[in-house]
């Protein structure tokens, strides 16, 4: 593909808030759809609204495209750094008579506004004041005509055609004065002096894109091919928020691996032929018509799924910086690793590497009595002094198994024994934590049971 004909895509995230999971899964798509078709990802952020971004979020939004792994071509854009064009090109479409200094007040405006939600109408403003003396206060707005029969029509990549009535729109106010544009002047500067190619973004934005095509017009620029992505949803089909659970990626990173949560993101909107896929073959398998025209209500158990079947192919050194735990030792990470959904939850194993605490009170089985439960803990204790470990852990079953028909109550076996072993009602089988932690630990925990 030559320069001129190269993809280019932009992720736009404005920083007034922490990254929401949505707005990744937006990063995302771009970032697929760019490295499948050999264009560019870039991140620019939205930064016009002045009083509600911060550097903080700014930071947050960028630390979680890292964690996704997701990386950016070329530097981090922002707004604010291109006030000139703004400038200039809010001049010319003055100049040009395309836009105007709209001399309505706010009074009027809300009258307006009212008489169109008693008459039922789509809310918009049609200006009567276009060729009125500037004055303090105007907003500049994009002139449209209420009384044309004209449907814009762009072909969504993924919706298909998509029709908006001109005449529904109104005059759009694109700027405060000629330093402050707003979010629809902004976004149509910036994805021009980015070179964007194609616009991936949330569904929300679907009404905003005829306004931005007229901008484009009014600029004698071609504008970009669109494609509006379905949303992520809470339960009740609504729009995922806060109310919902977690929406801030970053609180993700406690509990789920990046790859998970990028496989995650990736395919719960989008049809592949497997679950659990690479970045590569989701960059393989990724076609934009693939992609779902309807929201996905997100899954938290379908994300915990995912990230178990991840965490089963860790590494031990992986698996100890995943969970910031060094103390797992190499013979405990298939044990935990087979069972853990968030890495949150390693902690709950430390009685692999660690003495376990625990009530005495737990060591009893059912209604037996205390002296049949330690008569069952010294006869295991025996029958392991004298068990090889070497003879392994079938052999070792075996061997209390005979001790279960004989005392003819299993649980009065294993129950203390997994009790004693790992201070916990639920665990692992006990005899899968005594090969972890070995003979000598093993019997330790036996005789501290026992002095309890
Ligand atoms: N800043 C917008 C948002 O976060 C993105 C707008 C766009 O992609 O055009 O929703």
């Amino acid at each position: 593909m030559n320069k001129s004909s190269q993809i280019k895509v932009r992720v736009a995230p404005s920083p007034t808030g922490l990254l929401h999971v949505g707005t990744a899964q937006s990063a995302v798509f771009n970032y697929l759809f760019a490295r499948k078709n050999g264009g560019e990802f870039h991140v620019r952020i939205e930064d016009t609204d002045e009083e509600r971004s911060t550097k903080e979020f700014e930071k947050d939004i960028l630390a979680g495209f890292e964690w996704l792994g997701i990386r950016p071509d070329g530097q981090i854009r922002r707004s604010s750094d291109n006030k000139q064009n703004y400038r200039k090109f809010l001049e010319q479409l003055l100049e040009s008579g395309h836009a105007f200094w709209c001399g309505h007040s706010k009074e009027e405006l809300e009258d307006e506004n009212k008489r169109q939600i008693e008459n039922k109408e789509a809310p918009r403003h049609v200006c009567g004041h276009r060729d009125e003396e500037r004055k303090e206060g105007q907003v500049i707005r994009l002139k449209t005509d209420s009384s044309s029969t004209r449907e814009i029509v762009f072909n969504d990549l993924i919706r298909g055609e998509v029709r908006f009535r001109e005449s529904l729109l109104g005059d759009i106010s694109i700027a405060r004065n000629l330093d402050s544009p707003l979010y629809h002047f902004a976004v149509v500067i910036d994805d021009i002096e980015l070179g964007a190619t194609h616009i991936l973004r949330g569904e929300d934005h679907i009404s905003n894109t005829p306004k931005h095509i007229l901008i484009y017009e009014a600029l004698g620029r071609p504008a970009p091919t669109y494609a509006h992505l379905p949303l992520l949803l809470a339960p009740d089909r609504s729009k995922l928020s806060k109310r919902h659970g977690i929406v801030s990626l970053n609180e993700y990173k406690k509990d789920y691996l990046s790859d998970a949560v990028l496989n995650y993101l990736a395919a719960i909107s989008h049809s592949y032929d497997k679950d659990v896929l690479s970045s590569e073959e989701l960059i393989e398998g990724f076609d934009i018509s693939k992609v779902h025209k309807s929201g996905a209500v997100f899954d938290i158990k379908k994300l915990n799924w995912l990230n178990s079947q991840y965490v089963k192919m860790l590494t031990p050194d992986e698996l100890r910086a995943a969970t910031k735990i060094s103390e797992i030792p190499d013979a405990a990470v298939a044990l935990i690793t087979e069972r853990l959904e968030k890495l949150s939850e390693a902690g709950e194993y430390d009685y692999l590497w660690r003495e376990p605490e625990y009530d005495k009170s737990l060591l009893i089985w059912k209604d037996s009595s205390v002296d049949a439960v330690l008569k069952s803990l010294k006869e295991t204790k025996e029958l392991i002094e004298s068990f090889n470990y070497e003879d392994g852990k079938e052999r070792f079953r075996k061997v209390l198994d005979s001790l279960s028909e004989k005392t003819g109550d299993r649980g009065l076996v294993y129950w203390p024994l997994r009790v004693a072993l790992s201070g916990k009602q639920k665990s692992p089988d006990p005899v899968d934590i005594a090969f972890v932690i070995g003979k000598e630990k093993t019997l330790e925990r036996i005789d501290s049971a026992l002095r309890k």
